[in-house]
Parts: structure tokens; C-alpha cells; sequence
């Protein structure tokens, strides 16, 4: 029990850490791994209260020293990372016109290159073990495009070709890399949106209901799993038919 290590940053809230809660009861170690501790302290307490385990970590995936220093901590004490999920991300939105070169900035730097500095380093422990699962979070948003998104769009298509290109890479190495593309789901980052743009989001989705980050956690779970062996390079939307 628990002698494989689920590595999932974002997990202090909304998406992630309903995949540290669903991925522990799978009988994964879960690394809790975000920016504010005492946040990512009461995630790994209620792992704990399901009969999980988790360790957390101070992790700021903009910095590729916390990142380093964050996976190297993880190694010391659990010798293995079988599973990473790159699940951090923000969005800055504003029309392209009018976007701050910052704001593009931050966005491909936090949501795209964090997740490659992820991969980066704990690539070498996989290769090791011959075993591996990537699971990185895009977005609908990166299959199709948002009127007021493109920083953030273009982060979570990068993150498409990112999956399928280190999919290539490690397709012999019993890695398997793979996307979820999650449609509208209810978190912190959808709450704070006018309730025009939610209403509208929802309109398009034809299942008729917002999704929940459990939805999300389901399907990381199974690409997560030994059931997904053969699947590699793929992109799983999870998003009630908003897009097909
Ligand atoms: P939330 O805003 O609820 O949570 C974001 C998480 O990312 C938090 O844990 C946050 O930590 C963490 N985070 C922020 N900055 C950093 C950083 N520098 N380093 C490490 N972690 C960081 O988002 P969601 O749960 O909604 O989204 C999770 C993922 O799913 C994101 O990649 C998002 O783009 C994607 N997604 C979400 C959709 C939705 O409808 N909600 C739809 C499609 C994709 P802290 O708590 O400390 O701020």
C-alpha cells in the first residue's frame, strides 16, 4: 500500500486537490504541492481523515529552483515519482489588444513552462523505474480558443504539443503522457467570473450542467491507472460535449 507516489501540483484547491482525494484512494502517496502551506496542510489532513497519506510541499512551479528543490525533497524521503500531475494554472484575461505583455507573460510562464520544468525533472526517476504517468491539465479552451483568452489558450495548446511530443519521446520507456482537456468546472477560478459569462459557458454545454473537479479526478485516475497502459499522446476532454 501506498508505495507509489502521485507528485500533483495545484492540489491546495478546486481541481487538484480532488485529484490527491481521488488518487489516495487508489492507494497513491500523495504530494501536495502549491505555493501556500497551511493551504496544502489541510488538503493532506483530509487525505489523511480518508485513510490516505500525503506529504506537502511549498512548490511554485514559476520557479525553477522551488521546482528543483520541491521534487528533490520528495525523492530524499519517498525515493520515487510514478506519477506527476501538472495541474497549476491561472488565467489573466483580457482582450488580446489590450492584454499586458505581463499578464502574457505570467500565464505561459505558470501554466506551460511550469509544467515543462516538471516533467524535466522527474523524467530521469520514471526512466529509472520503467514506469511512469503524466497526466497534464489543458483546457477546452486550448481546442478551441476564448474571445478574451488568448494567453491563456495559447498556455494550454502548448501543453498539447508539449503531451505529445514527450509522449513520443518516452513511448518505449513504459511512460505514458497524456491531456485532460476539462471543460467548465465549478472551482474558485469559474466562481469569480460574471454570472453573464458563467450563464453563457453553461448554455454550451449540451449535458446541461456545469462539471464538477471530480469529473476531472475520475479521469486522472484512470490514466493514471495500469488499465491505461496503451494510451499515450492523447487528449481526454472531460467537458459534458462542450466541444466534440
Ligand atoms: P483554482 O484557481 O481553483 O486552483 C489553482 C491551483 O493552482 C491552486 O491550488 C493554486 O494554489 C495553484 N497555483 C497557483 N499558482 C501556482 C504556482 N505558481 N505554483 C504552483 N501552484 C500554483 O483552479 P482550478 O482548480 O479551476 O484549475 C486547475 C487546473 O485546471 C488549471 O490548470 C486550470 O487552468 C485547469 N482548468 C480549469 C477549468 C475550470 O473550469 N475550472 C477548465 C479547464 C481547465 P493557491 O491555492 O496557493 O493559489
Amino acid at each position: 500500500m501506498f508505495n507509489r507516489v502521485a507528485f500533483v501540483t495545484g492540489a491546495s484547491r478546486g481541481i487538484g486537490r480532488a485529484i490527491g482525494l481521488t488518487l489516495c484512494r487508489s492507494g497513491f502517496y500523495i504530494v501536495v504541492a502549491s505555493p501556500e502551506i497551511e493551504k496544502n496542510e489541510e488538503v493532506a489532513e483530509e487525505i489523511r481523515a480518508s485513510s490516505g497519506e500525503a506529504m506537502t510541499l511549498n512548490f511554485d512551479v514559476t520557479s525553477a529552483e522551488s521546482v528543483k528543490a520541491g521534487i528533490a525533497k520528495v525523492v530524499a524521503e519517498k525515493t520515487r515519482i510514478d506519477v506527476l500531475v501538472n495541474n497549476a494554472g491561472i488565467a489573466r484575461d483580457a482582450l488580446a489588444m489590450r492584454m499586458k505583455q505581463a499578464d502574457w507573460d505570467l500565464v505561459l510562464q505558470l501554466n506551460l513552462t511550469g509544467a515543462f520544468l516538471c516533467c524535466q525533472q522527474v523524467l530521469p526517476l520514471m526512466m529509472r523505474n520503467r514506469w511512469g504517468r503524466i497526466v497534464n491539465i489543458s483546457s477546452v479552451v486550448g481546442q478551441a480558443g476564448s474571445a478574451g483568452q488568448a494567453n491563456y489558450a495559447a498556455s494550454k495548446a502548448g501543453l498539447i504539443g508539449m503531451t505529445k511530443s514527450i509522449a513520443q519521446e518516452m513511448a518505449t520507456r513504459g511512460i505514458t503522457v497524456n491531456a485532460i482537456a476539462p471543460g467548465y468546472i465549478e472551482t474558485d477560478m469559474t466562481r469569480k467570473l460574471p454570472e453573464e459569462v458563467r450563464a453563457k459557458y453553461l448554455a454550451s454545454v449540451p449535458m446541461g450542467r456545469i462539471g464538477q473537479p471530480e469529473d476531472i479526478a475520475a479521469a486522472v485516475k484512470f490514466l493514471a491507472s495500469e488499465d491505461a497502459g496503451y494510451i499515450t499522446g492523447q487528449v481526454l476532454a472531460v467537458n459534458g460535449g462542450m466541444y466534440m
